[in-house]
């Protein structure tokens, strides 16, 4: 630390990191910020994020609806957004030439559709800021004592520090927690989120490819429910319902080893009794064409012949001449046909961790530990994640900036 100025280290080269460095360094120009990474690569997730194009938040403007998109740490973020929220993420973009635009879905991405729009924004800032970006740098342990920090990396070299900030990311393990658990803190076991849902040899993976704009699914034995796009893939299920479903089951699932069957609703504006209703109708008015071809509720066709198919319906049978077997059976599939799921796989596009710091060891006004003074927490690593859309960056903004912040109001004036 040279002569009288703070140094304030920031452990962790993402979306967090970043954040929290430039804006420390601007807020407070006197304060010397230094960025520790361990890998050779900066904002690695960044540049991979929402497939290359970096989903950087969500347009939800308001606090409350934008909190239900968290399965973890929304009680944590409904104090934290007062002070930096959506709308704060998209003016600090635009105020250094990034514009935001919104897809349908309510996903936002920079209008150059890349993400090397918001590293290049990133890596200006910390240029123009002299924020030290040390790549390489692995830290190991962390102590602090007499009111400084001493860090000491993976090759043996050791740093000092007035302030710190751990923005390292979800680890996958708790033993890789064990580092910040010496300092005192609590870890919320890690389990992973947004995934999809594997159904080995299951007949529905041959409409691989096939999505419904609209399904509900069920997880049975809890109230686990979702409804939205669904996708059916060469392994099972995926798609919006399916990944939230994942998040808010991460650590259910979890506990039974991904072994667990869903219910699914092809067609959630209707249960067994109103679809049965329309059946009356749909035989009278349909009566002499073929059920497996005349589809009249807009399935994808392949969808619908699978569904006739299951039910034991021939090909050739008209839609008069159904069973009332059959029919109880087709309309059981439609409203409430069982999948058995095995296993999961890693979602692509976007992949978080649940778990991380306890949140109630964590001051959400500043992001201070509770129980080290001058440490600070930002990020993934906080027991907080998000569905997909865009949660997950807005929580390494928000936080990071707070951290900032907080730093740079608590550094005295420069002499
Ligand atoms: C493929 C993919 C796509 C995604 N797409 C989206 C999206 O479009 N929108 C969205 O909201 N979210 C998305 N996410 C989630 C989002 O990327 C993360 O939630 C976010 O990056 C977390 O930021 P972070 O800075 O906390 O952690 P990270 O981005 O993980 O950064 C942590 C950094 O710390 C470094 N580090 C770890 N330990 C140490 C150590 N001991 N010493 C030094 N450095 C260390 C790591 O190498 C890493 O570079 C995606 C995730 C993935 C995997």
């Amino acid at each position: 630390m040279s002569g009288n100025k703070k140094r304030l280290v920031v452990i962790g080269g993402g979306a967090a990191g970043f954040f929290c460095a430039v804006n420390a360094a601007r807020l407070h120009p006197s304060l010397e910020v230094t960025l520790l990474e361990k890998t050779s690569k900066l904002l690695s997730k960044v540049r991979v994020s929402g497939g290359g194009r970096c989903n950087v938040t969500h347009s939800c403007f308001s606090i409350p609806d934008m909190v239900r998109h968290y399965p973890r740490g929304g009680n944590f973020l409904k104090k934290a957004f007062h002070q930096f929220f959506t709308t704060d993420t998209i003016q600090w973009y635009s105020e250094r030439g990034v514009k935001l635009k919104t897809e349908e879905d309510g996903r936002m991405f920079p209008v150059t559709n890349t993400s090397q729009t918001i590293i290049d924004c990133l890596l200006r800032e910390a240029n123009k800021y002299g924020v030290d970006i040390r790549m390489n740098s692995d830290v190991k342990s962390l102590k602090y004592e007499q009111e400084a920090f001493t860090l000491e990396l993976s090759d043996l070299r050791m740093l000092t520090a007035d302030y710190v900030v751990i923005a390292c990311g979800g680890f996958a393990k708790l033993a890789q927690f064990g580092w910040l658990q010496q300092l005192g803190h609590t870890i919320a076991e890690p389990v992973p989120s947004l995934f999809t849902f594997n159904m080995p040899g299951n007949a529905i993976t041959q409409l691989m490819g096939v999505s419904v704009p609209d399904a509900q699914v069920k997880i049975t034995g809890s109230n686990l429910l979702a409804k939205g796009p669904l996708l059916i893939t060469h392994w099972g299920m995926s798609g919006p319902a399916v990944l939230r479903l994942s998040a808010w089951g991460a650590r259910q699932l979890a506990t039974g080893n991904y072994q667990f069957a869903i219910i699914v609703n092809w067609l959630p504006d209707y249960n067994e009794n109103t679809l049965r209703e329309q059946f009356q109708q749909l035989r009278f008015d349909l009566a002499a064409q073929k059920i497996v071809n005349r589809n009249p509720f807009n399935l994808p066709q392949r969808l619908w012949q699978y569904l006739v198919e299951q039910s034991g319906i021939q090909e050739e049978k008209r839609w008069a001449d159904v069973s009332a077997k059959e029919q109880n059976k087709l309309i059981a599939n439609c409203c409430a046909q069982e999948f058995k799921v095995q296993g999961k796989t890693t979602f692509k596009e976007e992949f978080v961790t649940a778990g991380g710091i306890q949140l109630a060891e964590v001051d959400a006004n500043t992001m201070q530990s509770k129980i080290v003074p001058h440490l600070y927490f930002a990020g993934e690593i906080l027991d907080i994640d998000g569905i997909t859309g865009g949660f997950n960056f807005q929580n390494a903004w928000t936080s990071g900036f707070i951290a900032a912040k907080a730093i740079a109001a608590d550094v005295k004036p420069a002499i």
